[in-house]
């Protein structure tokens, strides 16, 4: 006998992602889902073959899809799921993309310009006249909101209506923002795209990618055609890389609140530091950019010279990070080079601090 549990919608956000992606209650079953390691399956089943589709996809894809209002596909990396988005874009089609946004998306599509493939068009995305005036001819909007590592923040209602009157598609790229702060389905979007590797897995131990669409027949059109493009495309997620991070999922909205307390308080006091020229941090959210004086020296000295905050790259994790993302040759030239990309983690935010000044003072 399985019993009947309450409907995700009746559910807050917090309570969706402790419920869902659950076996039914079985006496006897489990509680968690399987971790289904198993290329094949016996024969006249809904999946046949394990490129196609895991259990343990389907627990992940139920929580993350009912907590961004959709239906997601799981992908072996964050620019697994971007690549397979890319993909909606017609052969030579023009995109219009933020000026900053995740150094990978920025090089895949510098590529596909390199080829004749795509014709790119950069924007400040929180100039939503100059982001408008851009979507005439498009055939595809690339959104990231807040941006990386600059934090600007995109008007998304206004941008996905200007770009679905001109019959432009628009992916958004949610991965800071995730869906406990920012739901672009429910502004219209077409595709939310996530490195899961970041917040919703949440503890720096693996590398997986989503998308998800829309419950519309344009979403549902979409979705079989990205399912369709993972299959074949082949580059699948793990099973176990999957459990890991519904693990995670478990858990976020409770890290994703002392994150961001913890950034709300270090951005205040970092705006009144003698070494810090500049504080971007969009008021929500838990990543922070600095820039500090001594320019690029001055950035590598405070990044090596912490000891609570981790130097390394990526976000997103239960530990704080630092880095300087000038030391990428692929950030834009207008990132600042002394810019340091603060990822707040869920530590006591006076360690974090004390840290922080020591680095910054030393
Ligand atoms: C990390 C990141 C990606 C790429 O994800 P991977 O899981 O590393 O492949 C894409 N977008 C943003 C905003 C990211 O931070």
């Amino acid at each position: 006998m399985t019993t009947e549990r309450t409907h995700p919608d009746d559910l807050a956000p917090a309570t969706r992602l402790v419920q869902l992606g659950r076996p039914p209650a079985t006496p006897g079953g489990g509680v968690n889902a399987p971790l289904a390691l198993t290329s094949t399956y016996h024969a006249d089943g809904p999946v046949n073959y394990a490129r196609v589709g895991n259990p343990t996809w389907d627990a992940f894809e139920e929580a993350l899809g009912s907590l961004e209002g959709g239906d997601a596909l799981v992908f072996s990396s964050g620019m697994g799921a971007i690549s397979a988005a890319l993909s909606l874009l017609p052969h030579g089609g023009t995109i219009v993309v933020p000026g900053h946004a995740y150094n990978g998306t920025l090089a895949s599509l510098d590529a596909l310009a390199a080829e004749g493939a795509a014709v790119v068009r950069r924007v400040s995305i929180d100039d939503t006249a100059a982001v408008v005036a851009a979507l005439d001819g498009a055939d595809l909007l690339w959104l990231e909101s807040p941006t990386n590592p600059m934090l600007e923040v995109a008007d998304i209602p206004t941008l996905v209506a200007a770009a679905h009157e001109r019959d432009v598609l628009v992916v958004v790229d949610n991965t800071f923002a995730t869906p406990l702060l920012q739901r672009p389905l429910e502004d219209g979007a077409d595709v939310v795209a996530h490195s899961v590797t970041k917040y919703l897995a949440g503890h720096s131990d693996v590398i997986l990618g989503a998308l998800v669409t829309p419950h519309t027949e344009r979403g549902r059109a979409l979705h079989q055609r990205l399912h369709t493009r993972r299959s074949l495309g082949g580059a699948i997620a793990g099973p176990t890389e999957t459990w890991l991070a519904l693990r995670g999922l478990r858990t976020l909205h409770v890290r994703l609140e002392r994150a961001c307390a913890n950034a709300l308080v270090l951005a205040e006091r970092l705006r009144g530091h003698a070494r810090v020229e500049r504080v971007r941090h969009p008021g929500f959210g838990a990543i922070i950019s600095i820039e500090v004086t001594g320019g690029l020296e001055g950035a590598e000295r405070v990044a090596a010279a912490t000891r609570v905050w981790v130097h390394s790259t990526s976000l997103g994790g239960v530990e704080s990070q630092i880095e300087r993302r000038g030391r990428h040759a692929s950030e834009p030239p207008t990132v600042p080079a002394q810019l340091l990309r603060l990822s707040v983690g869920i530590e006591d935010v006076e360690d974090l601090w004390r840290d922080l000044e020591q680095a910054l003072e030393g």
